[in-house]
This record gives C-alpha cells, structure tokens and sequence, in this order.
C-alpha cells in the first residue's frame, strides 16, 4: 500500500514511531544516508510483525553476515551474553537504561562475534548504529567511520551518475538507431517508430521487438493501466515497455531464427523501484495468462519475498552455502538421535500417519520372531506356523521383525520357552515395507528431519546385527523383488556386456539361480539362496560356490541404483558417482547409500560336477589323521578348479565340493589320491555326483543346508594361500584344536584363490581376499535362555578361538571377511577393510556422502565416531579442541 510522503525523517517523541522520508508513495523504506551508512543498496526493511522480525534476524545471521554460525547457535551464544550481564547487574547497578540496553546489544554481539569472521556488513552495520562507542570492548574508530561515510557518499552519487548516464545513452542509441522508442516524460504515453530496436544498449546484436505503438495499445490495453496503476515513473515505464513488447513479441511476432532472448540489466539502488516494475510486469504476465512463464529469482530470501519469488539457490535446487550448511548441519545432525522411546523428539501419531499415507500406507509394526508365541502377544495360529518354520531361512527373510539368528533381536520373547512379558528387544517398532524407490525417498527423509535412528534390512542375515536397533526406524526392502535380463547392456565405458541383470534390492539368490536357469545363465552369488542378492552380502564382497571360477560377487557389479543419504536417486558407476561405486563394492552394507538395485554379469551356467561326503570317524586319532590328509589335499584340488566348504565338529567332516565345466574322469582321478589312502573311511558312493546346471546343483545340494533360528556367533579369518600351500601341518593343527564341540563348528570355504586371486577390479573388497585361498569361520550357537554371564563368556571364547586361527593366518595383519566375523573383533577396521589407508579413504567418502552419519551400523565405516549403541555422536578430537576454545572464550567474558 502506498504509504504517506514526509519531507524529513522524524522521530515522534510520543509513539516513538520513526517515519522515514522517501521519494516516492510506493517505493519501499528507503533513506540514501541509512545506505550509505549501511554500505548497502538494499532498503531499510520495517519490522512490521514477529514473522518480519525473526526473517530479520535470520537475514542477518544466515545470509547477510555469511556467519559460520547458526542461527540456533547465535541464540545461544547471545543468551550467554544475557546472562552474564544480568550477572553484572547484581554487582553493577549504576547503569542507566540507556547503558544497560546498549551494554546488553555490545555483549551480545560479541558474544557471537567472537566465535566468528565479521563481515564489513556487519561490521558497518554495527558502527551504524552506534558511532564512536568503543567503551564496552567494540572496535569503533570514528575516522574510518567518517572516511566510509564520504566513500559511500561518493558512491551513491556515482550510482546516480551511472543511471542518468546508462538512460541517456540509451535512449540516444534508441534515437540514432533505424527504429525508435521515445519515451516521454509526460510519464502517459509512449510512441515507438520504426519496426525493430535493440534492446539493450549492451546487445549489439539487433534483437527484434514488437513494435509498440498506438496499435499495441489496442491490442495490449493493458499495459497503459498496469502502468497507471502501479504508478510507474519513466525509466520504470520505459523498462516495463521494453519487456513486455519483447514478450509480445515472441508470442505473436517472431517467426524467424533470431536469437529472441532478452537480457536486459536493470541497476539501481536500493528504493529506485525495481521491485515496484517487477510487480508490475508480474501483474503484465498475470492479465495476459503467462503467469506460467515468470520465474522471479532473487539472491537472498528477503528480496525473493519482496518480489514473491524464489531465491536463486532453491530454484536451483541447491543449498545456498554448501560449506556453511555443511558446517552448521554437521553440528545439528551428529546429535544423540532420537528413539522411539522418547516421546519429546519422537514423530507423534498424526505425524507417522502423514508419513504412512505418503508413503502409500507401507509403514508396519514389527514384532520379535517368537512373539506371537509368548503371552503378553500369543496368536495360537501364527504360533503354530512360527514354530514350524523356525529354522526355514525364507519364513524368517519374511517375517519384518526376525533376524536369521534370532539373538540379534535381543527379546525376552522365545519360541522354546515363552515368556509372559516378552519384550521387543532391539526390534524397532516401525517399519517401512517398501517397494518403490519413492518409499525409499521419503524414508530418508522421515529419518533426516526427525533425527532418527535409520536401519536397513533386507532378510536379516546379518552376523554383526547390523539390520537391527532398538528404537530405530526399519527400512525394509524384502518386497522390492524385480528381476530384469538384459540382454545387450551398454555400460558407461562403453563396453557391450551380454546378459547383465538387475536385481533389486529384495532379491534373494535362489530366486536368481532358478529364474536364471530358463536361460541357461547363472550368476555370482552365495551359498545361501536366502542371503540377498544386492543389500549387504554384495556390499561386504560376496562369496559363493562360484567366486573361484569367476570371481567375488562384488567384481560382477556393473552399476548400482541408489537413495543417497540426501534422499536423492543416484546411478553409481565408473563414470557417475565413482567414489561411491568403489565403496559400494566392498565397503560394507548399510553404510554408504541404499541400494535400490544392482547390474550384475552372468555367465552361461556351467554344468557342475560335485562331491558330497558326511564321515563320521568314530577314533579321534583316525580323526585328526585323516583332518591332515585333507588339508594336505586342498592345494590339489585348489589346482583342479574344485571349490567348496567343509565343516568339522567333533569326529565328523561333512565335504561339500563342486566342480564347473568339470571332466568327470579327471575328476575322480584327482580325489583318488585322497581316497587311495583312506580306504578304511566310508566314502558316500557314487562319489562324484552330475548336474546338468549350477541351478540344479544349488537346488539338489546347497539349497537343504541353510540353517538359521539359532543364536549364533561367529568369528572368522582369510587364510592366505601361501600358508594353505606351505604349511598345511600347522594349518590341520590348529583347525583340530579349535575345531567345534557341542554347539559349536568350524567352517572352511575354499571360495578364494582362482578368479579372487585374479581379478584386479578397482573395488574396496578387504584385500585380503586376492591373497587368500580358504576363509575359516568358526561358530558357536546357545540356547534361548542362556544367561547374560553365560552368553559373555561365550563371546569371549569366540574371540579367543579366533586368536588361534589368526596364529596360521599371517598374524596381527591378518584379514577377516567382515559379513561373517566377529562383532567383538578389535580392530576390525584393518581386519575386514585390509590396510588402514583403504579404511581411511573408505572413511573420506563415508564423510562426503552421508556427512551427517544417517547410515550408521556395528563395525562400519565411521562407526567408531559413535557410541557403543550408535545413538550418540563421539566427541572428535578437533571439536574437543574448539569446545575447549569456545569454553575458554565465554569464561573470558563472564569474568
Ligand atoms: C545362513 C547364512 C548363510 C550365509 N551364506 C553366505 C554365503 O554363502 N556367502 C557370503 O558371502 N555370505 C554369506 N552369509 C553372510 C551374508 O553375506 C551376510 O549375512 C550379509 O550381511 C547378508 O546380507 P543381507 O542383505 O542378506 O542381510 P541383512 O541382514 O538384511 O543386511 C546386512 C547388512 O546390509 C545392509 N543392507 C541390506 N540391504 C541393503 C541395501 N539394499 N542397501 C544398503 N544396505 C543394505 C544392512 O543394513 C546390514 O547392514 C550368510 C549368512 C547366513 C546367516
């Protein structure tokens, strides 16, 4: 609204309402020597409503003082000051109001000027208000005051000079030119000759506009009562003119090539009335129904406001200062997060509903997997079918709740011995049952604003419990389960791959096998057809019945797609996002981004010759001698292509072996120099079995024997070939002294050497794999309703049965694969990343892509700047140092 013209600048004693001179009813508050004072071109802004005032102050502590502060922190640092003047108060009270106020302003500015840069905005702002006061510690000087003040003089007139000159110049040109734009200053009308005019002094090149003329006031009417109503002055009029002719003018004119855009500079200071024009060509684009067309950019939100129009920045979409944001964000966000237990941070409901319904009513409730068989929440039928499926890996991938091992879910419920109270543990008690990457998004956002505690599971497999934690929020994404050949894949460096696939992130890898059978394809994965095909077992680096033949599961990854930790949908490949493709690629689940799917190799499915064995060797002594001879054996059957696992408890040995491609002669040639000395064991007969297919093989051999619903531990080591090949005596040795008793076994994978030894991808796999030929594990297992003590105990036994095996592993700087391995393993970050140089730049690009640490887990990168239950940030040495200073800085102020 325009407001009314005073001549000066006054202050009403009475009302204390200040009333500032300005030139004009509609041009904003402007006064040239609060400008100049300012050092500043923007107008002096009224603080009208609360809303204006706290815009205000977020103005001039976000943007105009580009402070490396927060908002929020300058608040803080501000009640300091506060504080320590009411202190002085108590002992002071000499002061008058006068004082006190100014003294309260000066201790507040440099409580948070002194934990941070001033800017010369700031700085003159500051000496604005109060020349000449340097009494209460302000660094003012007078003399620079005054040789600013006639410097901005200067300025000003400098700024008028330009304008005067910049019209003059083009309305010359204007008039010189072929065609001209009088504009007269009558201020009513306006008469163009000619057909084309440039239209800015600054183009040389002639752009066409359409001629405004008493004809364009016929067909544009309304032009002359926009300008009318927003009592436009002549240069505005003149700018309005210009741009809404060329506007016209490309709607109704132009038909051939020119280049028809309009760059036009239109300067001046602050209260000249570019805001006004600019409202006024909004209201031109408005009546003619090209609203559509405007954007309006401004570079702060205060001037974006003015205009109503949108910052620079966030119609870019992009922070406005990426360092500062990441600065203040970082302090923000490494907060302790919150957990479902604390209702004071904790989404309320009709939040969680807002969320559910954007997220097309996928958000569920999980529950302990033997909850439904205790008590407090008992559903006989569900009972029933829980403890059929117990130990049915694909029932427990299922169920939202349950772990494979079902000790990571730390309930009280059990299935064996159910309890009247069972507890949720570390269930969380919200879910995301995803199945688009649109759920995905707005997940990480749900967990991002509310500082949430974030984990992902995709069938629960994990051995360090990573996809789990109390009080967090799930991301589930069993059900997101496509599966797509691809049969001529292009990627990035434009290599041809033949039958790439992409798996999503729910697809486990017996699915793989049998949809790749119809194919004749098979592909990298695991032993385990319920392990997932792309979440954590890829991640971490993936072993399998194959990897000897072809590779580690994470060498066949061609792409991934993913949600980042800023909720934006990515490709990660060789070309886009490669540092983020490198630690996908053996940096560890749960770690880096979601994995919304991953593009793998296949390879046409081998046929798969393979040896099964379960002996059971009564004599102990016969025992261990035959352990030898095995273990003698393996470097043979290494040289041979054969892979497999064994797994030794007691006096038995089961053997599972395969060969690919295999020639069934040679095969039995080779297994005869183990068997020729072993004629007394009772060998399965017919020794060497046939499949037509890896499927087949899976299905037949591997696919019975994946075993979970137990509590289970693990600790693990790569043992390097070299050691497999040189010292096989020590080798037997130590397996036989560690070797399982009741509830526990040691297992033996010979799925290294070959390809893994080969393949010299530029992946972050735990190098100790390109080394290795055997990867031990050895597992103990408890039942439900074991004591804490008691599970302690066998936790500290793992650890020291894992110090054995490291004795025959290389030492100290030996490597352990981090998705079987023990939770309890002191420095796990060289043990399952290799050196402590590939951690450290696994740790950079952690810090880069999830600054913030939403991705948090047990023993992974970056897990260790985080307490033991990984809810609370650490305190980092560096932010120790400057908490100290800042402490030391507000003791000096308080004194
Ligand atoms: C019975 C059994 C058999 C196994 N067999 C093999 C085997 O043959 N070969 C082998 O190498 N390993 C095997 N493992 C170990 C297996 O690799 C790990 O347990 C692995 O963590 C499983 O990954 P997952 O995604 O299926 O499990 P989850 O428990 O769902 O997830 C494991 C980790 O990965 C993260 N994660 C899961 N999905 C994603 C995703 N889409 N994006 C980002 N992060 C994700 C989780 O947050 C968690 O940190 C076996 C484990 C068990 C229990």
């Amino acid at each position: 609204m325009p407001r009314a013209l005073v001549k000066v600048s006054n202050i009403d004693p009475t009302t204390r309402q200040i009333t500032m001179r300005r030139s004009h009813p509609w041009i904003n508050n402007f006064n040239e020597w609060l400008l100049t004072a300012c050092r500043s071109n923007m107008g002096i802004k009224f603080i009208w409503s609360g809303n204006d005032a706290k815009a205000l102050v977020y103005y001039m502590t976000d943007y105009v003082t580009k402070s490396t502060l927060a908002f929020y922190d300058m608040f803080a640092l501000a009640q300091q000051g506060i504080k320590s003047i009411e202190h002085e108060r108590i002992s002071n009270s000499t002061d008058n109001i006068v004082d006190k106020s100014r003294k309260l302003v000066l201790r507040c500015f440099n409580m948070i000027a002194s934990q941070q840069e001033v800017s010369g905005v700031q700085f003159d702002f500051d000496r604005t208000r109060c020349p000449g006061e340097n009494n209460y510690g302000i660094i003012h000087d007078v003399h620079i005051f005054d040789v600013a003040r006639e410097h901005h003089t200067t300025t000003i007139k400098e700024w008028k000079r330009d304008i005067e000159a910049r019209r003059d110049e083009t309305r010359n040109y204007l008039i010189s030119g072929e065609d001209t734009l009088e504009v007269r200053d009558d201020e009513t009308q306006i008469e163009v000759v000619g057909a084309e005019i440039p239209t800015s002094p600054i183009k040389t090149k002639a752009t066409r506009v359409l001629l405004v003329t008493a004809t364009n006031l016929v067909l544009f009417p309304t032009k002359q009562n926009i300008v009318k109503q927003f009592t436009l002055n002549t240069q505005q009029k003149y700018a309005f003119m210009i741009i809404t002719s060329h506007l016209d003018g490309e709607n109704h004119a132009y038909t051939d090539t020119i280049d028809n855009q309009l760059l036009m500079c239109i300067p001046g200071c602050g209260g000249t009335g570019k805001s006004q024009l600019i409202r006024a060509i909004t209201k031109y684009f408005q009546v003619t129904k090209r609203d559509k067309m405007l954007r309006k950019l401004a570079p702060t939100s205060i001037a974006a406001a003015e205009i109503d129009g949108l910052t620079i920045h966030s119609f870019l979409g992009e922070s406005r200062k990426n360092s500062k944001k990441k600065q203040t964000r970082h302090l923000k966000e490494r907060r302790c997060r919150c957990l479902s237990n604390d209702l004071t941070c904790w989404p309320n409901a009709s939040s969680w509903q807002r969320f559910n319904e954007s997220i097309d009513g996928r958000l569920v409730s999980p529950k302990p997997s033997a909850a439904v068989c205790n008590y407090n929440l008992l559903n006989t039928d569900a009972c029933v079918i829980a403890t059929a499926q117990w130990t049915n890996a694909s029932w427990r991938s299922d169920q939202v709740g349950a772990m494979q091992n079902h000790n990571w879910e730390k309930s009280s419920c059990s299935i064996s011995s159910p309890n009247i109270s069972c507890s949720q543990g570390s269930v969380p008690v919200l879910a995301v049952n995803a199945t688009l990457s649109e759920h995905v998004q707005a997940t990480v956002r749900m967990a991002t604003v509310n500082n949430l505690r974030l984990v992902i599971k995709t069938t629960g497999h994990d051995y360090l419990g990573r996809s789990t934690a109390a009080g967090s929020l799930l991301l589930w994404l069993h059900f997101m389960t496509n599966m797509t050949l691809i049969p001529d894949f292009s990627s990035c460096t434009g290599e041809n791959v033949l039958n790439a696939i992409r798996l999503d992130a729910g697809v486990q890898w017996g699915q793989v096998y049998t949809w790749l059978a119809q194919y004749n394809l098979t592909a990298i994965g695991g032993a385990s057809g319920t392990v997932s095909a792309t979440g954590g077992f890829l991640q971490g680096g993936g072993h399998g019945p194959l990897t000897r033949w072809k590779g580690l599961a994470v060498d066949q990854v061609l792409e991934f797609d993913v949600v980042t930790a800023d909720g934006r949908r990515q490709t990660v490949n060789t070309c886009q996002n490669s540092n983020l493709f490198w630690t996908l690629r053996g940096g560890g689940g749960g770690t880096f981004a979601i994995v919304l799917s991953a593009v793998l190799r296949t390879f046409p499915s081998p046929s798969v010759l393979s040896s099964f064995n379960i002996l059971t060797i009564a004599n102990e002594t016969r025992y261990n001698s035959f352990v030898h001879n095995f273990i003698h054996f393996l470097p043979t059957l290494a040289d041979n292509g054969w892979a497999g696992s064994f797994y030794m408890a007691d006096t038995s040995l089961v053997i599972i072996f395969l060969l690919p491609n295999g020639d069934l002669n040679v095969a039995n040639a080779t297994w005869n120099q183990l068997m020729k000395n072993n004629t007394d064991l009772n060998f399965m007969q017919p020794f060497i079995l046939t499949f037509s297919s890896f499927n087949d093989f899976f299905l037949n051999v591997l696919a019975p024997f994946n075993p979970t619903g137990d509590n289970v531990l693990l600790g693990s080591r790569l043992i390097p070939e070299t050691i497999v090949r040189n010292q096989p005596e020590q080798l037997a040795e130590t397996f036989l002294r560690i070797k399982g008793k009741a509830g526990t076994s040691l297992i033996g994978h010979l799925v290294a050497g070959g390809q893994v030894s080969n393949m010299s991808n530029n992946n972050s796999v735990n190098s100790a794999w390109r080394t290795a030929l055997l990867h031990m594990i050895y597992s103990q297992s408890w039942p439900d309703g074991t004591s804490d003590e008691e599970q302690q105990k066998l936790a500290a036994h793992v650890t020291s049965q894992v110090d054995i095996l490291q004795t025959v592993s290389g030492g100290s700087q030996s490597g352990a694969y981090m998705n079987e391995a023990n939770p309890n393993e002191l420095n796990w970050q060289q043990k399952f990343f290799g050196t402590q140089q590939i951690y450290d730049r696994l740790k950079s690009i952690k810090q880069a892509v999830d600054p913030h640490g939403l991705f948090v887990c047990k023993n992974c990168v970056g897990s260790e700047d985080w307490s033991l239950d990984l809810n609370c940030p650490k305190m980092s040495s560096a932010n120790k140092v400057s908490t100290t200073i800042l402490l030391f800085v507000i003791m000096q102020f308080l004194c």
